[in-house]
């Protein structure tokens, strides 16, 4: 059977599958990306931001049909998939906007006589290879600021999410993206090892699993080509002495739940410096308890299903083993008995080094909370993973927040907030989190030639 296929988590209905590509199939459309970025990298930046702007409108034209596929096919609540596609509206609003002048020509002042300056220049086709978890956002910040460039894309997205991969290659093309210029590929995996090694493609984007980045990345590095990185995480949420414990909680909530929890920012690991620690434990239970937690189609809805019976096993595994080396459950713990991926909001204490839990990540919505002794302990214990994306500091005294924050070993630090993307904001992490930037001005560096012309 195609590895395309699509599957409703909060029923397990199978909804609809799709062909694989063959090996003849994919090198035409190689053929025809190549063809078309001969074309697309001679128009202007002015042409291709009007093209995103109408990308932009589209997106709001037809905001509640996609966002209900994303529902559909990978269980995301029906408000935060509506959520999701304002984003990515903005997203592509915001580089049809401030791309033309970003790509202006830069100029440097020359020690010496005449001048210089950098143009930035599209590299070529690039590949995309990107998660289900948030289906049409991933793809929208590595595409909308590639194409403004003057890049043709390839985008091989996750095979449970399939239908929300056709409606964006369709709504790129009415929008008058070309025919080549981007295209939807449903390839296995064995045709994106070769895709990244072929010459014809001059980059990857890849936003996933660390497992999966080390083996993209192994492949470009041997191929000497471009990759950008956006790898999984454990972001850290660090709760100071002077903190409001009520705003705290109620940000570790929403920070460890939004998108069931599947969320490479979302808040896995909360860290409470003890002198709070008992205040803030009774807030974040009680909160957790309440949350809205099951159908994903009601308005209402915080914690749907997850994306598929083999995450809720993934989760489950986790847990099980955390509890096995000691490990305390405090709420839940367990898959939700009935139909649907359903597992429970789970809050678990006493995770130990040697549980998995303690280094890998959670892709469910099950927070594991750490008591530090004092601030020194909290900045050490967040800065004890391999990863390192994002992270979040409550604190009344904001000044202090960012001290502390100066401290983290993370791409991203939130001050009395947690995660929330958005397009001038770049994105991206350090560690076993990846490399590479996407989002605001950032984004738009990463996949151009940035070329030197000197006038001596
Ligand atoms: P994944 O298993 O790594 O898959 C990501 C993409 O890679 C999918 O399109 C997948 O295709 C493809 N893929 C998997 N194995 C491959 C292989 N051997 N060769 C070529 N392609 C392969 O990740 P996921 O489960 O979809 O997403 C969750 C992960 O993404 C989490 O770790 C999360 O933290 C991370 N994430 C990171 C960011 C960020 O910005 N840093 C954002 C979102 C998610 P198939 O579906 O066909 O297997």
């Amino acid at each position: 059977m195609s590895r395309y296929r699509t599957t409703n988590p909060a029923t397990g209905e199978l909804l609809q599958t799709f062909p694989t590509l063959t090996d003849e199939e994919l090198e035409q459309r190689v053929r025809a990306a190549v063809e078309a970025y001969r074309s697309w990298r001679t128009t202007t930046p002015e042409e291709r931001a009007a093209i995103l702007a109408r990308a932009a409108e589209l997106y709001e034209e037809r905001a509640e049909h996609l966002a209900q596929t994303i529902t559909r096919e990978m269980g995301k609540p029906i408000t935060a998939a509506r959520g999701e596609i304002k984003t990515v509206t903005g997203i592509f609003q915001y580089y049809a906007t401030e791309g033309p002048a970003a790509l202006l020509p830069e100029p440097i002042e020359v020690r010496g006589t005449g001048s210089a300056y950098i143009r930035r220049e599209p590299l070529g086709v690039l590949l995309g290879v990107m998660p289900w978890n948030f289906p049409h956002y991933q793809v929208a910040r590595f595409v909308a600021p590639s194409l403004l460039v003057g890049n043709a894309v390839m985008l091989k997205h996750a095979s449970n999410c399939a239908a929300s991969a056709l409606e964006i290659e369709q709504l790129l093309h009415d929008a008058g993206v070309p025919e080549g210029v981007y295209t939807n590929l449903f390839a296995d995996h064995q045709h994106v090892e070769a895709l990244v090694a072929d010459d014809r493609i001059q980059g990857v984007s890849l936003t996933g699993s660390d497992a999966v980045g080390a083996r993209i990345g192994r492949v470009a590095g041997e191929n000497v080509k471009k990759a950008v990185l956006e790898l999984g995480g454990s972001d850290p949420f660090v709760v100071l002495d002077d903190a409001d414990v009520e705003k705290a909680a109620a940000g570790a909530v929403q920070g460890r739940l939004v998108n069931g929890g599947q969320t490479c920012t979302s808040s896995k690991r909360i860290i409470v410096v003890d002198a709070i620690y008992d205040r803030f434990m009774e807030h974040f239970l009680e909160k957790m308890g309440a949350v809205a937690f099951g159908d994903p189609l009601h308005e209402d809805t915080l914690v749907g299903p997850l994306s598929s019976a083999s995450a809720v096993e993934e989760v489950d595994e986790l847990v099980r083993d955390a509890v096995d080396k000691g490990a305390e459950v405090l709420l839940g713990g367990k898959p939700r008995a009935g139909e649907g991926a359903y597992y429970e909001p789970t809050v678990l204490t006493g995770v130990g080094r040697e549980a998995r839990a303690f280094s890998e990540e959670i892709f469910g919505p099950v927070a594991v909370v750490y008591r530090a002794g004092d601030e020194q302990q909290a900045i050490d214990m967040a800065n004890d993973s391999p990863y390192g994306l994002s992270s979040s500091v409550y604190s009344e005294d904001p000044n202090h927040a960012q001290r502390v924050g100066a401290e983290l070993e993370t791409g991203m630090v939130w001050v009395n907030s947690t995660s929330k993307s958005s397009a001038e904001l770049p994105f991206g992490g350090v560690k076993k989190s990846g490399f590479g930037r996407e989002l605001g001005r950032l984004g738009l560096e990463e996949f151009a030639n940035r070329k030197l012309i000197r006038i001596p």
